[in-house]
């Protein structure tokens, strides 16, 4: 069994009386070594979150529980905790080695450690040659990996990250991805990772916690949240979703993950299949397909939904169509390698096979 590294137990931060919460009773458990990316969109109170168990604010009620122990009334400096903040700047007139060894000379650790202690970390980040350089001939992403090796150089029981990547080009954004994941997993720290970027989430996360208002819509490996999202909000706001109302019938099976395969029935357009949780029969559901699971013929076909191109867009690699399938217009990706390109207001029959549509466990909101 895993332990359980960190705990946030109902925390919240209301900033005024009268404001809703921008954190409200926010509950979950970070299991040690994981990586979990904090998920949403701006204002749904990420930072908030992690400015609480960093220490630099207070909660309004809750509590921040680390390796079993209350460090809610922690002050910020005994916490262990490392940071890279977007705004948490590296000292202009220090060079390299002296920015990385600032919270050892905090902690007064002797000199001759420090200077090992850097070397490793420095190593770590592959910035040992540039030790004596100062952060402005630095480039952005070596002045983002001082500031990662400043955080780690005092081995942190917990490293949290606000949107590290956020000041660098597209390009060294993935590079960066890839290098503060590979440290992670060498060092195995603990880290809280705040972006609002899904792609970065899905690929370096353990575990996201999707927030929303702040409160946590889901919390769950990257698959889970993209293949089986429990809401309308996570399913939308992850990838490119087609989300429509429909009918859910009569089980017919069961898919390969154990889950029920149910005939559903969209009103106006026909019926297909999809898989969710047991129990969903009879019941008004959303159901999520995403775009490149949707298959595509030209005509009318038996056995599938047709309808009509109202949209054809050619990106080189891949073909988007838009179709309209009664008040639906669905969205769906092909690879141009899969056949002719076809003009607006041609039919089109759609399929898709039944794991590849999700009925969401989320009631239908009454409008
Ligand atoms: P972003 O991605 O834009 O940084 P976020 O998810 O990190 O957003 P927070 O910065 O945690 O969001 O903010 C959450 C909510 O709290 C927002 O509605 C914000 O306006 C509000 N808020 C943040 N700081 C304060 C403050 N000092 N006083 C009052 N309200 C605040």
């Amino acid at each position: 069994m895993t332990a359980v590294k960190l705990t946030l137990d109902r925390l919240t931060k209301q900033y005024r009386a009268g404001l809703a919460p921008a954190v409200d009773r926010l509950d979950m458990e970070v299991e040690e070594g994981h990586l979990v990316a904090l998920l949403g969109p701006s204002g749904c109170g990420k930072t908030t979150t992690l400015r609480m168990v960093a220490g630099l604010m207070d909660p309004t009620a809750g509590r921040i529980v680390v390796d079993g122990r209350d460090i809610t009334a922690t002050p910020v400096h005994e916490r262990g905790m490392g940071m890279v903040f977007q705004s948490y700047a590296l000292f202009p007139h220090m060079d390299v080695a002296a920015n990385v060894a600032f919270g050892l000379q905090m902690r007064r650790v002797a000199k001759s450690k420090q200077t090992e202690l850097v070397r490793n970390a420095l190593d770590m980040v592959k910035l040992g040659h540039l030790a004596s350089r100062h952060p402005k001939e630095l480039s952005g992403g070596q002045q983002q990996r001082v500031a990662l090796a400043r955080a780690l150089v005092v081995e942190p029981t917990l490293l949290l990250l606000d949107e590290p990547l956020s000041n660098l080009d597209a390009k060294l954004r993935e590079t960066m991805r890839t290098e503060i994941r590979s440290i992670q997993r060498r060092t195995g720290a603990t880290t809280l990772f705040v972006t609002h970027d899904q792609d970065e989430a899905l690929d370096m996360a353990d575990r996201i916690a999707v927030m929303n208002g702040g409160l946590i819509e889901q919390f769950g490996t990257p698959a889970d949240i993209y293949e089986r999202p429990r809401t309308r909000f996570v399913a939308d706001f992850i990838g490119r979703a087609n989300l429509f109302e429909a009918s859910v019938a009569a089980a017919s099976g069961t898919g390969s993950k154990g889950e029920t395969v149910y005939r559903i029935d969209v009103p106006g357009i026909g019926t297909s299949e999809a898989i969710g949780e047991a129990g969903l029969e009879g019941s008004q559901r959303t159901v999520l397909v995403r775009p490149h699971r949707v298959q595509v013929e030209l005509g009318a076909q038996p056995g599938g939904l047709t309808g009509t191109i109202e949209n054809v867009s050619y990106t080189g690699d891949a073909l988007g169509y838009s179709i309209r399938l009664g008040d639906v217009l669905l969205q769906v990706e092909r690879h141009t390698a899969d056949g002719t390109i076809p003009a607006r207001g041609e039919q089109a029959t759609v399929r898709w096979a039944a794991e590849d549509a999700y009925v969401l466990p989320e009631e239908v909101r009454a409008p």
